[in-house]
């Protein structure tokens, strides 16, 4: 009786919630509706490959899209031709002195930098960052802001295959982005989406390979609009096209053979400086179809997307509000537009930096340049030399420019590279040569004494055609350019470092360890070197000397996590468990998910009877690497060995799932069926592992177990 009461309260209880809740919605109905920001990047993206900045062989009705409905700026620049800086200029609204990325592969240094994700996310609203390349990893730090940062590259430990770890198709992007904002639609959301299939290499899915053949960049861009087409259509069936404000744009351009560039990042020619911008507002704001001729750059981003939504401009903000020019009026200030690039730093050539106002470019470089923009838009007539007056005035313009803000120290900048051996595999197989703090000296705003990027034009785009080749698992053709490069260059020591890696993977070590040795002999304090060196010397069973250059590597730099792991590698094999123990731990410290001190610190806490130390050291492993099957295997182990059993099954099963035809998981799912006394089932699995590995005599030996009958029926 009494349940029966107190069922009938609930029901009635639940009858007048559903009354309240359509109340509410009914209510907020009535009001506006929140204005949503999707902020769509779109990598390496020329503006003159669009139909709507008047490309007609390209066909692009949903960038088009955002033109009509909105405004598109004609002559909208990057800060940085390189993925990583400038996504920083656009998610922080600060110029790459001011936040410090350079170059790919650095992380945050001391300072933190502005962040449009944290601002929005204290108005209340919901965030979120949907990456489509390795180079925009949480790791770097780009996650400031963001509730939820959709990267998740896994470690690969071949470098072979690693260039399938470090992209994923717009389509991949869009779909986790859709799943995100239609989750919770009637939240007001930030969504940051970045995708990057434009960037090389150019390999569109079909229909678009075929139908652009012989122009395989354009078909990626064909292929990111139909994407957006899926996004555009997904908004308006929610109801949210209307009322969010988008902005596209791109990182920056790609050089096409202009200027010999065949990619970006080395100069900063408008080829790869100048970007599309088209921002369609929200509801009630009557800014159709405009074109607009003003110059912007990319820093200008965030405090315009503030003051769409109403924010109070943050201090800390380096750039200007666009909105009143998309309202129809001009800026107040008169623009003075900043670009630069360090990545020639990576190879001790010069940096470039550029100021450009109304019509003149002018470039700070050991020759520097000046070009009338307006009469030579592909800036092939260089006036510096008819022009001092004006390259005296602008070099002075940058030079206040570049120091009116806050600026990150030397050594600031020297700290923020990752210095680990995933990333520069990484950042290679996309075409990066990465940095590492040892060989990268910065002099922020000195003159610079080193050579003119210019003029190493033809050894560079032979160097990033040997890495790229490298990279798409070509050793041999990688090799011979870069022996050709290093007649050409004898100093050339990123060439030699490459050359001596491809030569040790392809098991060359004594030739590996004659090109590292000639490194160190130019370059006594260059880490990398050293800790090639020290590969090279273990895979020639030479430990002592291997330990010797790892202690020097971490003596020049004591944040290169993988020499502390390698070290770990040296005194567990020599039975000095402690010692190892404290390396792995150190590596950890500096890079949470090195894979090798994971496991093998996992592997020393099993045997050291810590298994629930070991567990969560594999469980992370497992959840950073999902798709790797002897990650599994060895969290399964571990299971195992707590007795654990369905928790064990269920990690060999993924393992098995995902590679069939490895024969541990086999044996060990056998394990488990013995312990449970399933002995029929045991026979088989061993059976099975001795048929996919007949070398496995441990499993060999269970099997003789079973027959004899040591191991007892339950
Ligand atoms: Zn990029």
């Amino acid at each position: 009786m009494r349940e029966h009461i107190s069922n009938s309260l609930l029901l009635r209880w639940g009858l007048s919630l559903a009354i309240m809740a359509t109340l509410h919605a009914s209510c907020a109905q009535k009001k506006t509706p929140p204005t949503n920001v999707l902020l769509i990047t779109v990598d390496t993206l020329r503006p003159d490959h669009l139909a709507c900045y008047g490309n007609s062989k390209v066909k692009t009705p949903n960038f088009d899209r955002l033109a009509r409905e909105g405004v598109l700026f004609q002559d909208a620049f990057c800060q940085v031709p390189l993925t990583l800086p400038s996504h920083a200029s656009i998610l922080s609204g600060t110029y790459p002195m001011s936040h410090g990325f350079r170059d790919q592969g650095q992380t945050q240094s001391n300072r933190k930098m502005p962040s449009l994700a944290g601002v929005l996310r204290q108005e209340g609203y919901r965030t979120a960052a949907f990456v489509g390349s390795f180079v925009l990893d949480s790791r770097f730090g780009l996650n400031q802001g963001f509730d939820y940062y959709f990267d998740r590259f896994e470690t690969s430990l071949s470098g072979a295959k690693e260039f399938q770890n470090v992209e994923r198709p717009a389509s991949d992007v869009a779909n986790e982005a859709i799943q995100w904002i239609g989750s919770t639609p009637e939240k007001k959301f930030f969504a940051w989406i970045h995708l990057y299939d434009p960037h090389d290499p150019y390999l569109p899915p079909e229909p678009f390979k075929t139908e652009y053949q012989g122009n395989l960049y354009d078909g990626e861009i064909a292929f990111v609009d139909s994407v957006l087409g899926k996004l555009f259509a997904l908004l308006e069936e929610k109801g949210l096209y209307d009322n969010t404000l988008i902005v596209l744009l791109s990182d920056h351009g790609e050089g096409l053979e202009e200027h010999g560039e065949t990619y970006h990042g080395f100069f900063v020619y408008d080829s790869t400086l100048r970007i599309p911008l088209l921002v369609k507002p929200p509801r009630g704001f009557n800014s159709k179809n405009q074109i607009i001729q003003e110059q912007v750059e990319t820093v200008d981003i965030a405090p315009t997307i503030l003051e769409f939504l109403k924010l109070s401009p943050r201090k800390e903000i380096q750039g200007r509000s666009l909105l009143s020019t998309i309202q129809g009026k001009r800026l107040v200030s008169p623009s003075k537009l900043y670009g630069e690039s360090y990545y020639p730093r990576q190879f001790d050539w010069s940096e470039l930096r550029t100021l450009r106002s109304g019509k003149y470019k002018f470039i700070e470089a050991p020759k520097p340049e000046l070009f009338d923009t307006d009469q030579d838009p592909h800036e092939l007539r260089n006036l510096a030399l008819e022009h001092p007056e004006t390259v005296k005035a602008m070099l002075g313009d940058l030079r206040q420019l570049s120091e009116r803000f806050p600026q990150e120290s030397a050594i600031d900048q020297k700290n923020s590279y990752q210095s680990n051996a995933e990333v520069r595999r990484k950042l290679s197989s996309l075409g990066y040569m990465s940095g590492s703090r040892s060989n990268f000296g910065l002099k922020a705003t000195e003159p610079s004494n080193l050579p003119d990027p210019k003029d190493k034009l033809d050894v560079y785009q032979r160097f990033q055609k040997a890495l790229l080749a490298s990279g798409k698992g070509d050793p041999n053709t990688a090799a011979s350019e870069l022996e050709s490069v290093l007649r050409l260059d004898p100093q050339f020591t990123e060439a030699r470092l490459l050359l001596g890696m491809i030569q040790r993977n392809q098991g060359q070590q004594s030739l590996a360890q004659k090109s590292f040795l000639a490194i160190v002999k130019q370059r006594p304090s260059h880490a990398a070197a050293h800790y090639n060196l020290a590969l090279t010397c273990l895979f020639l069973g030479q430990r002592d000397e291997a330990e010797a250059h790892l202690r020097k590597v971490i003596e020049i730099d004591p944040a290169y996590s993988d020499a502390y792991a390698d070290l770990g590698g040296i005194y567990q094999s020599k039975g000095r468990t402690d010692d190892a123990v404290l390396q792995y731990q150190t590596c950890l410290q500096i890079n949470p998910l090195d894979y090798q001190a994971l496991n093998n610190l996992a592997a020393i806490y099993l045997s050291r009877d810590s298994d629930r130390e070991a567990v969560t050291l594999l469980e992370r492993v497992v959840k950073a690497n999902p798709s790797r099957f002897e990650a599994y295997n060895n969290l399964g182990s571990a299971y195992l060995k707590l007795k654990k059993f369905d928790q064990a099954l269920v990690e060999f099963g993924r393992a098995q799932q995902l590679n069939p035809d490895y024969g541990p998981v086999q044996a060990n799912i056998g394990l488990v069926y013995m312990a449970q006394g399933r002995i029929d089932e045991a026979k088989e699995q061993f059976t099975r592992s001795l048929r996919l590995d007949p070398a496995d005599r441990a499993a060999r030996e269970y099997l003789r177990m079973i027959e004899s009958g040591s191991a007892l029926r339950r």
